[in-house]
């Protein structure tokens, strides 16, 4: 039986170490939590329009033909060398077919700046299309082209959350550096402690890309592994089931969701609702540890 690495007793049935997505409810539970969000925050048109979003992505999901899966001789490697089985700087073709579909969704119900990206995006040719991807991906997006990365992003993560989903997670392993995803490589948005018999108060880092989860202790950095100088922030009076994880040894913070607090809380959803403990942790000095996508043009990454 393989041992856990918390400091606790394991569970009788052993806890999942990885938990892959569900391409057929993950972007519409998404979906729903961005709408519930929005209701009465100060930020509700954005989170609804946010919501719109991750119903397009359901959508353009349900809409994927089964994309290729490494092959074997990919798979092999990946676990020779300790690499993520998916190759996250090469994104099958199929993304820009899920693109042009959400910006069709959603351009005529967009904000006027989202639905001209939205429609510079439904016009544009693979070329600056795929240039897009490769930056965002890279980390390297330029700064000019903030209004359309979002829509970028979410397109990225329908092919990716599909291809994840339909991996084996028994064949996973961990990576050498513990902060990024076992199925793709990328960092996590943040991570969440789970409710649930099997995994009921384990911590799951979230993938920013492809919504994988894996399993990662609790009270530790997610960055760096130091268990010394963490700490948890939140803001005061907000009772939001979502706080701030910061680590003095590294500087800094990823935030962290409780599902005991809410059971529909999502990594995502509640990450972007909760902009206001970014600032409090950013003013304190801690730079965060992983994207969340859907900002990435808005934050000048
Ligand atoms: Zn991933
Ligand atoms: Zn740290």
């Amino acid at each position: 039986m393989q041992t856990s690495n918390l400091a606790f007793q394991p569970p009788a049935e052993e806890a999942a170490p990885y938990l892959l997505p569900d391409g057929s409810t993950l972007f519409a539970g998404r979906a729903d939590r961005f709408a519930a969000l929005a209701g009465g925050h100060s930020l509700g048109d954005w989170l609804a329009f946010l919501g719109r979003l991750s119903r397009a992505q359901h959508d353009a999901l349900q809409a994927l033909p089964e994309l290729p899966l490494p092959d074997a001789a990919r798979l092999a490697q990946a676990k020779t060398h300790a690499m993520p089985p998916l190759d996250a700087s090469a994104p099958p073709a199929a993304w820009r077919d899920a693109l042009r579909r959400i910006a069709g969704q959603l351009a005529a119900d967009a904000p006027a700046a989202a639905r001209r990206a939205l429609e510079a995006l439904a016009a544009s040719d693979d070329a600056w299309l795929d240039r897009l991807a490769a930056g965002l991906l890279a980390g390297e997006a330029p700064a000019e082209d903030a209004a359309e990365l979002p829509f970028v992003a979410a397109a990225l993560q329908v092919v990716f959350t599909q291809l994840a989903g339909r991996l084996d997670a028994s064949a996973l392993q961990p990576l050498d550096a513990a902060g990024v995803c076992p199925c793709c490589g990328s960092a996590p948005v943040a991570s969440i402690v789970r409710i649930g018999s099997a995994i009921a108060n384990l911590r799951y880092l979230h993938c920013s890309l492809c919504n994988t989860e894996w399993n990662v202790p609790r009270a530790v950095c997610t960055a760096c592994g130091g268990d010394k100088d963490v700490a948890l922030h939140e803001i005061e009076g907000g009772g939001q089931p979502v706080r701030a994880e910061t680590c003095d040894s590294c500087q800094s913070y990823l935030k962290i969701v409780y599902q005991d607090k809410d059971p529909q809380v999502d990594p995502v959803a509640d990450d972007l609702a909760t902009l206001a403990l970014d600032l409090l942790v950013d003013e304190a000095g801690y730079q965060r540890s992983g994207p969340n996508l859907l900002l990435i043009g808005a934050q000048g990454e």
